[in-house]
């Protein structure tokens, strides 16, 4: 599982469905600090595999996946709850833009999908199933979330081309599109609280979702339950997706 930075993050309401379902988890972490409030929480879990990879450093995903293969030559799985982009840019135009955070936040939020897939294939002999996080600024606009959603959008179409690469080694590869949740990346987005808002007046169940929430169904997506899913983005997200409008506003 890699991505938790702390008991707010996607990743860790994962490792919480995943590990009550049975599996072990071994976890990885972005740098140092990250790595000491991970400890705790992996502890909770009897992981003792915490290995440290910054996507953004050139060769860090093939190094993680070897220090792995020392310990647990096959898995079965692996979840990229991970993302990225400056801060300053997830507010005002999307048109000022930088060439430079587009390099890099497609970079740590996209690509490192497609690095993650290539360095767990050989760890998946009989198959397995790759799991990353997206959110609906990939299909839509979203105020402020700017250069995020062209990634998002990259990682979506990711997922079906790595689904169409691995098929033939009965890899699945899918995405959740998660409904806004307070998390650390998530408070980089200007206004992130009025999104949760917006969001509860519009999706059907009338509230957002808990990581929890995201959890299960990614259990289930890399499950064998799954077994005949790949590709697919799914939505975890109270239906905010299928709805056009507040919809308390509008009713007599
Ligand atoms: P989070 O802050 O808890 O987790 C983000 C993680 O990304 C952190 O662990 C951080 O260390 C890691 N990361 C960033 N740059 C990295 C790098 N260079 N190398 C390695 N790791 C790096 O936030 P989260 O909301 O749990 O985010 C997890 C995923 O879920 C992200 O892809 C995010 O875009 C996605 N997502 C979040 C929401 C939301 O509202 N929180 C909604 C939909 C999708």
């Amino acid at each position: 599982v890699m991505g938790v930075a702390n008991e707010k993050s996607i990743a860790w309401g994962i490792a919480a469905a995943v590990a009550a379902q049975g599996a072990e988890i071994a976890f990885s972490y972005q740098m140092e600090g990250f790595g000491k409030r991970l400890k705790p929480l992996a502890d909770s879990f009897g992981s003792t595999l915490l290995i440290e990879c910054d996507v953004a450093a050139d060769g860090a995903v093939e190094s993680l996946f070897n220090q792995l293969a020392k310990d647990w030559p096959q898995i079965d799985f692996v979840v990229h709850a991970l993302a990225y982009s400056d801060k300053a840019e997830l507010k005002g135009a999307y048109l000022d833009t930088s060439r430079d955070n587009f390099i890099n936040t497609m970079m740590v939020s996209a690509y490192s999908f497609t690095e993650v897939a290539r360095a767990a294939r050989p760890m998946m002999p009989a198959g397995g199933a790759l799991l990353t996080l997206s959110y609906i600024g990939a299909q839509r606009i979203t105020p402020n979330y700017n250069v995020m959603g062209l990634a998002k959008a990259s990682l979506e179409a990711n997922t079906r081309f790595l689904a169409a690469s691995l098929g033939k080694d009965n890899i699945r590869v899918n995405a959740i599109s998660a409904g806004p949740i307070k998390t650390l990346a998530a408070s980089g987005v200007k206004n992130f609280r009025k999104m949760l808002s917006q969001h509860s007046k519009r999706a059907p169940l009338g509230r957002t979702v808990t990581a929890d929430e995201v959890g299960n169904v990614a259990a289930f997506l890399c499950s064998d339950y799954a077994s005949g899913v790949t590709g697919e983005i799914t939505y975890v997200d109270a239906g905010f997706n299928i709805s056009a409008m507040p919809l308390d506003e509008l009713e007599e």
